[in-house]
């Protein structure tokens, strides 16, 4: 006989469901440009942040900028359904942008009514790595078109497909998608001694996002965001992560050590972020890829230093769920996609 309290709760499990499973939030969105945080995390493992990822919805499409771990996950945890992913956009090719690709690209495959191979744009590289999940997957699309039949999994959406885009010229930004009126454009910015590295802006009915990618403060940043309403920009803590470093060191965790201080010199900090915010004549500032991981409340006004005061408008330090609404009509609504579903 089972226990009270496992019959209830199958009963509001049973009374929940339909809703749960029918539940669709971007359609729910109004006509407008909307910016979802889905990872704010970074290489380094945080229990409250997964690795980058952006959906950019537009026109009822979604389109993913980075697909870290985790990222089709906290995407179905944010109920946007994966068969509205129109494509997904690289910024580069470090493991914390591209370790969630596979799973993002199966999530759409078997999505109601996939009837395309997700595109996938990206600076040159692109290729190797697109192709290299596609390997990787090879064999269990094979078994899932076996077991549930080519109707439902069809073979051939199963690879992806590499949209391959020169880097832009220095100052310059080029246009690398354009969806009805949604345009979007790439610019390379500064996360040397890695490269090629591109932020894209995303224009759509008068609103506009840029999401930066991994970088130092940046010009090329700064010009394609002039009087963007939303600005979204990597930042990292020096204070705080050579704390850490210094820790792990004095631990005898050298290596570790190392390589977190030298993790230092190729992302801005908040206040830079804050700088290149103002600078642009931006509206908003989302701080995302927060690094290190900050496990007490108190540490995110460390973090964010004087960043506040650099910067003539609101800023936040992103969530995972968090979605910024920029409705065709004007104006900016936050809410958190994560929070509403608990
Ligand atoms: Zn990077
Ligand atoms: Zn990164």
């Amino acid at each position: 006989m089972a226990s009270l309290r496992s019959r209830l709760a199958l009963a509001l499990i049973k009374k929940k469901l339909p809703a749960i499973v029918a539940a669709d939030p971007v359609a729910d969105l109004g006509d407008g440009l909307h910016v979802a945080i889905v990872g704010s995390g970074s290489p380094l493992p945080d229990k409250k942040r997964g690795n980058p990822c952006v959906a950019v919805i537009a026109g009822g499409k979604v389109y993913i900028v980075d697909t870290g771990e985790q990222s089709s996950e906290t995407l179905n945890t944010m109920g946007i359904d994966a068969g509205r992913i129109e494509a997904v956009l690289l910024t580069h090719f470090h493991s914390d942008h591209i370790g969630g690709l596979g799973s993002v690209n199966l999530q759409r495959w078997v999505a109601e009514g996939t009837d395309s191979r997700l595109r996938v744009f990206g600076p040159p590289g692109v290729e190797r790595v697109v192709n290299g999940f596609n390997e990787a997957y090879t064999l269990d699309c094979e078994y899932r078109t076996a077991h549930h039949g080519e109707v439902f999994v069809n073979p051939a959406n199963g690879a992806m497909v590499a949209e391959q885009f020169p880097v832009p010229a220095d100052g310059q930004s080029d246009v690398v998608l354009e969806v009805h009126v949604l345009v979007v454009t790439a610019f390379e910015v500064d996360h040397s001694p890695v490269a090629p590295v591109v932020g894209f802006r995303f224009d759509y009915q008068g609103r506009s996002a840029v999401i930066s990618a991994d970088t130092i403060y940046s010009e090329n940043l700064v010009t394609a965001s002039k009087d963007t309403d939303l600005l979204v920009h990597d930042a990292l803590s020096i204070e705080l992560l050579m704390m850490v470093s210094e820790a792990s060191t004095a631990a005898g965790l050298n290596a570790r050590g190392q390589i977190l201080a030298d993790v230092t010199d190729y992302h801005a900090t908040a206040p830079q972020a804050a700088d290149a915010a103002e600078k642009s004549g931006a509206k908003a500032l989302a701080i995302t890829h927060i690094v290190p991981p900050l496990p007490l409340k108190g540490l995110e006004e460390v973090f964010l230093a004087d960043a506040p005061d650099r910067f003539d408008g609101p800023l936040w330090l992103a969530s995972d769920g968090d979605l910024y609404s920029l409705p065709a009509g004007g104006g900016l609504k936050r809410s958190n996609l994560i929070g509403r579903r608990r």
